[in-house]
């Protein structure tokens, strides 16, 4: 655990020890039992928005205006209480208002890097696939190490070891995790026009990943989730983007992901 998490709290987002405490305070009064229960068996702990809204409104709107802050402070709330239990400490929320549920004319830049859900079928599934989450680099000079996070398509070297040195950096250490895509599809009525449809690229991550996905083409699935930008592949940075949904949970409804 140790070196990743250091690594993510030097990250640019503002710790916000307030939303720690106050995370803390709720997980520890609403969710203490389940929590136990969930950790000790390995699993992530599943929190319904209503609870949190109920709980707090604050909270709410914390997790659906920013919801890289909320995840990153129920983390750090996370770890600083005494479950008795170890293993990791992984948390999704559910249960989104009606009007949180991603339609065609939410698909706007205003909605990016907010928590939403999705409601619709699974229209497309790609390949399970590992991405590198970030590499362990030796400098030749003076044997310093550098994590460098790999966020974009190509691998990122260090740019200059603290001693001065450019070249001839080494990889020591790469750290992966588990990617899939799939094409989710969201219908959508309206009286004018009749029915219309759209889709939209789901990225799963981690845990969420399932091979068994490609045998429930066409079933229904509700997620939730964080609107990101997709940067181009081709690594031409462009101004045109195009949006998709990294899930934070996954609701398969009559499918099975069973192994
Ligand atoms: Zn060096």
């Amino acid at each position: 655990m140790g070196a990743e998490s250091n690594l993510f709290s030097e990250e640019e987002n503002a710790y916000d020890d307030e939303l720690v405490e106050q995370l803390t305070s709720f997980f520890e009064k609403k969710y203490l039992k389940k929590a136990r229960k969930s950790f000790s068996a390995g699993k992530p702990l599943l929190v319904d928005f209503a609870d949190l809204d109920k709980y707090s409104t604050k909270l709410s709107d914390a997790l659906i205006n920013r919801p890289e802050d909320w995840f990153e402070c129920s983390n750090g709330a996370l770890e600083k209480i005494d479950f008795g239990v170890d293993g990791k400490r992984a948390v999704m929320a559910f249960n989104l208002p009606k009007h949180k549920i991603l339609k065609i004319k939410d698909l706007i830049c205003e909605n990016l890097n907010k928590f939403v859900s999705f409601e619709g079928t699974i229209k497309k599934v790609y390949g399970v696939k590992p991405r590198i989450i970030y590499i362990t680099f030796v400098c030749p000079a003076c044997n310093a190490k550098k994590i460098v996070i790999q966020d974009e398509m190509f691998v990122k070297k260090p740019f200059m070891c603290e001693c001065g040195n450019k070249r001839g950096f080494t990889q020591e250490m790469k750290k992966y995790r588990n990617t899939q895509n799939l094409k989710g599809q969201m219908t959508y009525k309206n009286n004018k026009i009749g029915i219309k449809k759209k889709d939209i690229d789901i990225e799963l991550n981690g845990d969420l990943v399932n091979p068994l996905f490609e045998q429930n083409i066409g079933k229904e699935i509700y997620l939730t989730g964080i609107l990101r930008d997709k940067s181009s592949e081709n690594n031409k940075e462009t101004t045109l983007r195009d949006l998709y949904l990294e899930a934070n949970y996954i609701y398969l409804s009559g499918g099975d992901l069973k192994k």
